[in-house]
């Protein structure tokens, strides 16, 4: 399976804030959505993401002033990306090697959708299921 197909379903909307917007409204708008990132988009280029994580340790480190921050002082730079021809396997093994749970998704520089690890999972399950159905129809059709 490959990411535009997951795009086609889940649809290729992504949430975005500025660097100058604050982790408050930022929180806000992960807690509106129930989604756990927020890509950071600068004249229409993506400048980096944060993630509930990242606010997490902000907290941990600056108290509950971290939330005055602007995105820019708490957000990860260097944002891997994938694009709509990767497969799943692929964007698996970046979630795992990078260990973080989203990745945006990029066509000709601009930012089309993004992958969570919710959405790895389902359609991951899917797939195995799918397999384990053709191979129980094979072993019955011998
Ligand atoms: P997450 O597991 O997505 O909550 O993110 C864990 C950490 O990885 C946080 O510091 C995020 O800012 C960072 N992160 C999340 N997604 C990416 C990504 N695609 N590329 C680089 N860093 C990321």
């Amino acid at each position: 399976m490959i990411i535009a197909q997951i795009l086609k379903s889940k649809g290729r909307g992504v949430m975005t804030a500025a660097p100058a917007d604050t982790l408050q409204e930022i929180t806000l708008r992960l807690a509106s959505r129930k989604i756990g990132a927020i890509v950071i988009l600068e004249n229409g280029n993506v400048a980096g993401i944060i993630s509930e994580r990242d606010i997490i340790r902000l907290i941990a480190e600056h108290g509950p002033k971290a939330l005055d921050m602007q995105a820019k002082d708490g957000m990860t730079r260097n944002v891997i990306s994938c694009t709509r021809d990767c497969t799943l396997d692929e964007v698996m093994e970046t979630m795992t090697k990078g260990r973080f749970r989203h990745v945006p998704v990029m066509e000709d520089g601009a930012l089309v959708g993004i992958i969570s690890i919710g959405d790895v999972v389902k359609h991951h399950i899917s797939e195995v299921e799918l397999e384990v159905t053709a191979m129980r129809d094979y072993l019955a059709t011998g």
